[in-house]
């Protein structure tokens, strides 16, 4: 039970983002979901999460590819017990053609985001004894493919944060892992299968197996829901020993 924790879920307007922040709700944490933007539809959003889980909800727009956004939104969230640092970004070019921009973009959003916001969060976590920092990695946080430079570079680099805030905070009440999803169901995903049937002139539960799936031995989808739920773990009194360390939610990606 979350009942009077404030959870702060970065990049959570959409995909995995708002599935966990939907976990926490329902457990009964008072939630802040984020993104960049600043629409009516945003805030909407967080109304219903209120609405539907009977937990306080605030949308507060930040744009974690600036340090002193991502500061702004913990300090404006007046602190929190739980920090999911979730958003990223992808973007898919051979190392000699990758954009510096997007480079530096990818770093930003997928790695220093998590920095700025865990500096910002650890004092009040320390002042109360208690506090769950669960960084949202990959699989790529593990293994590499190719053209991902930056995704990967960063992913891994969240792997080693998360360690290192781990053993500075050892001992003090408050963890700190990442999650390393394979393939998950967004609608970002999801909106991707009608193209690939086109392409590879196959039915939507081939293509899912044969080439959507092809590095995930289930063959299978993980959920946003199941993402969810193994932060709602990670905040659970179980969980009390178990930092420093990724957990992998990929149907086997990792093993092969
Ligand atoms: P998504 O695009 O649905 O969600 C990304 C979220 O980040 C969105 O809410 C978006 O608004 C937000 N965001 C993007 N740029 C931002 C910025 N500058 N400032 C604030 N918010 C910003 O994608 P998703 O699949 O839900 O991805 C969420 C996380 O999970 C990412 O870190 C991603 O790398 C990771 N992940 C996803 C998968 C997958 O298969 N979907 C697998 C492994 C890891």
């Amino acid at each position: 039970d979350l009942k009077g924790k404030t959870a702060i879920i970065t990049g959570s307007n959409s995909g995995i983002g708002l599935g966990v922040a939907v976990e926490l709700a329902k457990a009964g944490a008072d939630i802040v979901i984020n993104s960049f933007t600043d629409r009516p539809e945003d805030h909407a959003l967080a109304a219903q999460l209120s609405a539907d889980h009977g937990v306080t909800a605030r949308y507060i727009a930040a744009d974690m590819s600036k340090a002193e956004d991502c500061r702004a939104l913990v300090e404006s969230a007046g602190g929190c017990d739980i920090l999911v640092n979730n958003a990223g970004i992808q973007h898919v070019a051979p190392v000699e053609d990758f954009p510096v921009e997007k480079w530096n973009q990818i770093l930003a959003i997928n790695l220093s985001s998590a920095f700025h916001t865990t500096a910002v969060a650890l004092p009040g976590m320390r002042a109360r004894g208690w506090g769950r920092i669960v960084n949202i990695a990959s699989a790529h946080g593990l293994t590499a493919s190719p053209f991902k430079s930056a995704y990967i570079a960063a992913k891994h680099g969240v792997v080693g944060l998360s360690k290192t805030v781990a053993l500075e905070t050892a001992g003090q009440g408050i963890t700190c892992n990442a999650i390393c999803p394979g393939y998950v169901l967004t609608p970002l995903v999801e909106a991707q299968i009608p193209d690939q049937m086109k392409v590879h002139n196959m039915d939507r539960d081939t293509v899912i197996r044969e080439v959507m799936l092809l590095r995930q031995p289930s063959r299978q989808f993980a959920t946003t829901e199941q993402i969810g739920g193994t932060v709602l773990y990670l905040c659970s009194p179980h969980a009390d020993q178990v930092t420093g360390t990724t957990i992998s939610v990929d149907g086997g990606w990792t093993a092969l």
